[in-house]
């Protein structure tokens, strides 16, 4: 196993997920640097944190002077070439092949030879990333849930490339940050969203066919099933666009038709009935 301790990390992406995983780095007492396009993108990002550890203090679960060493630990960017000392860089930015092959490229260019590069990506292929780089036994996938800081699950997904090695000491890191890691196989929808995707998509039939209403469809699978929150509800909190999405890629990486989307998740789609980010999904926020 390499000598080398995992102490400096590199988030790419101050979004959602990005500032999250910065946030619980950080808070475990690790170097970060956190990257986005632009000055407005990474303060955003920062202020999400911020108020992310207020909320922590208001719990009586942090102390305000550990926010504050917190907020310390996280230094912001808008260039790559920042991440040159980094010993792990997550990649966070948007959920787009082209994109993530030409950050992967730069990342690749300007980190240490023997610095690991991993990914959040929910679908592209870990395998497929790393062969776009010259360091494809030190590329893996960390697949963290959202919200970061809350959820402890996360799934790491090694491609074909991916070294025992670099497994090692990206589930030893995991650990240390308080995250319970699952190992998977690169594979079109890793483990959690290949079978909690479906379940929602074959909620919408339910709801289609007029099997039951959506708020008794819920009801069904809180009570009968002990879930926290009904499959109809839990769409419209992850946002419709991104259920499609990743049933889109179940159908096309397994060409079967048991993954094809609901059609009334298509047209609440094109209506832009997106959730609860458009104030209206399966349920009314407005
Ligand atoms: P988001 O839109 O909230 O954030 C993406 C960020 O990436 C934006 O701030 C954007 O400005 C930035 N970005 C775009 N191009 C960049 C570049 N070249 N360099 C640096 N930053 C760049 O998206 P998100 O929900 O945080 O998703 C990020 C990744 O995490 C995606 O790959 C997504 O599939 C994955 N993911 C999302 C969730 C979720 O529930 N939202 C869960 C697990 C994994």
């Amino acid at each position: 196993m390499s000598a080398m301790t995992i102490g400096k990390i590199g988030v790419v992406g101050a979004g959602t997920m990005g500032n999250g995983i910065a946030q619980a780095f950080a808070v475990a007492g690790l170097d970060v640097v956190m990257m986005d396009v632009g000055e407005a993108q990474v303060q955003r990002g920062l202020a999400t944190i911020g108020a992310s550890l207020d909320r922590l203090i208001k719990k009586d679960r942090m102390s305000a002077a550990q926010k504050d060493a917190a907020m310390a630990r996280i230094a912001t960017t808008t260039t790559v070439t920042a991440m040159g000392d980094r010993d792990l860089v997550i990649e966070a930015a948007t959920e787009n092949l082209a994109l993530k092959l030409r950050i992967f490229a730069e990342l690749d260019a300007a980190m240490k030879p023997d610095a690991i590069l991993a990914s959040n990506t929910s679908s592209i292929s870990i395998t497929k990333l790393a062969a776009g780089t010259k360091r494809p036994s030190q590329v893996i996938g960390m697949h963290f849930f959202n919200p970061v800081p809350m959820m402890a699950l996360v799934e790491l997904i090694s491609g074909l490339q991916t070294s025992a090695d670099t497994y090692a000491r990206i589930e030893a890191i995991a650990k240390a940050v308080g995250k319970t890691p699952v190992k998977v196989r690169n594979n079109p929808g890793f483990v959690a969203n290949r079978m909690l995707c479906p379940m929602i998509n074959e909620a919408i039939f339910a709801l289609s066919e007029g099997l039951a209403t959506a708020a008794e469809i819920d009801e069904a699978m809180k009570l009968g099933c002990n879930h926290p929150i009904g499959p109809l509800a839990l769409c419209d909190l992850i946002g419709l666009d991104v259920e499609l999405a990743v049933m889109q890629v179940l159908f096309e990486g397994f060409k079967d038709p048991k993954y094809r989307p609901a059609p009334l998740l298509v047209e609440m789609v094109e209506a832009g009935y997106l959730g609860r980010k458009t104030g209206k999904g399966f349920f009314d926020y407005s």
